[in-house]
């Protein structure tokens, strides 16, 4: 029970590994507020935890918008009465290069992975802050560290979610809050089904070309929650402001 008492945020909570975080941030004693644009998929999420004895709450927003993200803070608090952990975690991706991606397309993809991140911080930090601290976790990618093809809007905002990650480690460890980010390569979850859709590729060729790495097969969206979990956790309080890879050794 590594985070007993905590009350959590988990944005993308109803996805592959936004489930599996709010999963097991539940099994180790959380409250877990499961956030997602995907209304009916965060209610079952919760559910799901409550079926299993813990406490969670579904809040349905979209987290590129600040009176959401605003709303989301306040159904929290009043809910659970503070906020300990925040895994940013909801993201998108658009398969397509410079020339093909429209500006429209680039500031959703900028909003989501990236805004929302600012906007969350903006507004949990001062409560963290007056509660002393907390720990909050960013989802990169392996490919916002060393970049990827045919995903320039994916891997531009990757990398600013990195080195943004290292910026709010800097201003706000003062405060005792913590804040990392894990990076993951290629996990099995309908975002990377859904990129094969996007690229026009067969799924199943897709899905193996994923497994191409050292360890040999894609990640498990539970092997990212346990990464998040230690990050959560008061196991990892000497840390911030790292980039903790989860990728099967794919960065190599
Ligand atoms: P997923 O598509 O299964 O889940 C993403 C979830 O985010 C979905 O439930 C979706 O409804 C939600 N979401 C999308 N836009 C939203 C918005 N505006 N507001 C609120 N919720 C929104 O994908 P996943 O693979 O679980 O991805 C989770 C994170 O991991 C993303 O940030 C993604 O970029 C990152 N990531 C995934 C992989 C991978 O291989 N799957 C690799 C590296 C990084």
């Amino acid at each position: 029970m590594r985070l007993e008492g905590k009350k959590a945020i988990v944005t993308g909570g109803a996805g592959g590994i936004g489930r599996a975080t709010s999963l097991a941030f539940a099994a180790e004693g959380a409250s877990v507020a499961v956030v997602d644009l995907n209304a009916d998929a965060a209610a079952a999420v919760a559910e799901e935890i409550r079926a299993a004895g813990g406490t969670a709450i579904a809040v349905a927003a979209d987290v590129s918008s600040e009176p959401d993200i605003e709303r989301v803070i306040a159904a929290v608090v009043s809910q659970f009465g503070g906020i300990d952990v925040v895994f940013n975690n909801a993201g998108i991706i658009r398969r397509t290069t410079a020339v093909e991606t429209s500006v429209e397309e680039w500031d959703r993809v900028f909003g989501v992975n990236v805004r929302a991140i600012f906007l969350m911080c903006k507004h949990v930090v001062p409560i963290m802050a007056a509660a002393g601290g907390g720990s909050i976790v960013n989802t990169g990618s392996g490919w916002g560290l060393k970049g990827g093809g045919q995903a320039i809007s994916y891997c531009a905002s990757k990398g600013a979610v990195v080195n943004m990650t290292r910026a709010l480690a800097i201003d706000h460890g003062p405060q005792g809050i913590r804040v990392n980010s894990v990076n993951p390569g290629d996990v099995d979850t309908g975002m990377l089904r859904d990129e094969a859709r996007q690229l026009g590729q067969d799924q199943a060729g897709f899905l193996a070309e994923a497994a191409d790495r050292p360890l040999q097969r894609m990640g498990q969206p539970s092997e990212i929650a346990a990464a998040v979990v230690w990050l959560a956790s008061d196991d990892s309080s000497y840390v911030t402001g790292s980039a903790l890879v989860v990728d099967g050794g794919g960065i190599a």
